[in-house]
């Protein structure tokens, strides 16, 4: 079946990209700053490495006396300054990370020496001037930009501005998500399971979901299916920056959470992409609320998260786009048919291939299969155009 009127899922992200704005930054502390959002720009005021200094445990020499013996005239360990000068004939004994004493030009690492009497050592390999040297400004000229504006911090990004010698950062705002879930058949974990009832999973997975990417959230818990209790439950998430709801978006006899987010004011930007799984996507706005409403069934819940919230939230944090998201390519290892002109996200498993990563269905497509997503550790996706997709078909995958 054609679906041509559906929104294409680049313009549903440019909807949201548009209808939201980069929350207010903060001033944090490193010890805060992994998974955050850096907003400002990350400038080195001095060389990093601070001086030249020793790549190897070993000897300071004159790269002209080797190879030979040396009089051996000090020491010098990291963290200290040798306070002479290396002259021709001489080594001092030199710790990795020490600066260079003044007059050598090469380290010699200790496997390439001879012990020779107290007060003396015999290098035995020749080495060019600016061996085992670490140069001043190799790893940052003083002035340049260390990290952009935008910029995920992962471990090392920390790591870098800690060398800068910055103890705080201004970065993104940690949004505050609501998340609720609706649904008459929904149990919470705990509560007897009805006949006809199935457990919640999406509250606690939409939850993690939020964590992962930065959030802080708030459990709303699970609504009814009925029209005044979904509007006073939406209602209570507007406080917050983010509201997730799942379920209750597609045509039934019992979905209500659109009719309930306009009589709770929300304007609705954009209902239903031409994706699968997530069809029924819909997002909307009240004042700095970003409003999403999920597709109940788990699978569809969390890649219209990966292909929609997140982005939302990296807007939401300043993030660069795209940041904290792998696509790659890869070949399929055995064909693919899809029935219709949607963008379907497969989910995947990505391995070694020959010459290029392989990657296969990981199993069920059916939307409420959790098991498949959990085999997963990509979702491939497959473009509108086409509908069979051959063993050997180089496609997009994207990790999660
Ligand atoms: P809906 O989007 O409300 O039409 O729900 C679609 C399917 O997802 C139905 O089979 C629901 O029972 C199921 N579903 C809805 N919400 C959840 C949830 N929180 N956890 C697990 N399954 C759900
Ligand atoms: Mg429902």
């Amino acid at each position: 079946m054609n679906t041509p009127s559906l929104l294409d899922a680049e313009e549903a992200v440019r909807i949201i990209h548009g209808a939201l704005a980069p929350l207010p930054p903060v001033r944090i502390g490193l010890g805060e700053a992994l998974g955050r959002v850096l907003a400002e720009e990350i400038v080195a005021a001095e060389p990093i490495p601070p001086f030249d200094n020793a790549a190897m445990d070993g000897y300071a020499v004159r790269a002209g006396d080797l190879p030979g013996a040396l009089r051996l005239s000090g020491s010098c360990a990291a963290g200290t300054v040798y306070p002479g000068t290396v002259n021709t004939g001489e080594a001092v004994r030199i710790m990795t990370g020490a600066a260079i004493p003044t007059g050598a030009d090469a380290v010699v690492q200790q496997e390439w020496t001879e012990p020779a009497t107290s007060g003396a050592v015999t290098v035995t390999r020749a080495v060019p001037a600016g061996h085992n040297i670490r140069r001043a400004g190799a790893d940052l000229a003083a002035g340049t930009a260390a990290l952009a504006q935008g910029t995920l911090l992962r471990p090392q990004e920390i790591g870098l501005i800690a060398s800068v010698g910055r103890r705080e950062i201004l970065a993104g705002a940690r949004p505050r998500a609501a998340v609720l879930t609706t649904g008459d058949e929904l149990a919470a974990p705990g509560e007897p399971l009805r006949p006809g009832m199935i457990r919640d999973s999406n509250a606690p997975m939409l939850a993690a979901l939020l964590v992962k990417e930065g959030c802080d959230v708030v459990p709303l818990g699970v609504a009814r299916d009925d029209r005044d209790e979904l509007r006073s439950r939406i209602a209570e998430g507007l406080g917050f920056d983010i509201l997730v709801t799942a379920g209750g978006v597609s045509v039934g006899d019992h979905d209500h959470v659109g009719a309930a987010r306009r009589a709770a004011g929300v304007e609705i930007l954009f209902w239903k992409v031409n994706i699968r799984p997530g069809m029924p996507l819909l997002f909307g706005r009240r004042g700095a609320t970003a409003v999403f409403g999920l597709p109940g069934n788990p699978v569809s819940a969390m890649v219209t998260f990966t292909q929609f919230i997140r982005p939302a939230i990296r807007r939401l944090t300043g993030a660069a786009s795209g940041a904290g998201t792998t696509r790659l390519r890869a070949r399929l290892a055995e064909e693919i048919v899809k029935q219709d002109a949607k963008r379907h996200f497969v989910r995947g498993i990505l391995s070694d291939g020959e010459g290029a990563p392989a990657v296969r269905p990981a199993g069920s497509q059916v939307s409420n299969i959790l098991t498949s997503l959990v085999r997963a550790n990509c979702l491939i996706i497959l473009p509108e155009e086409g509908r069979a997709f051959p063993a050997g078909t180089s496609v997009e995958v994207e990790l999660l």
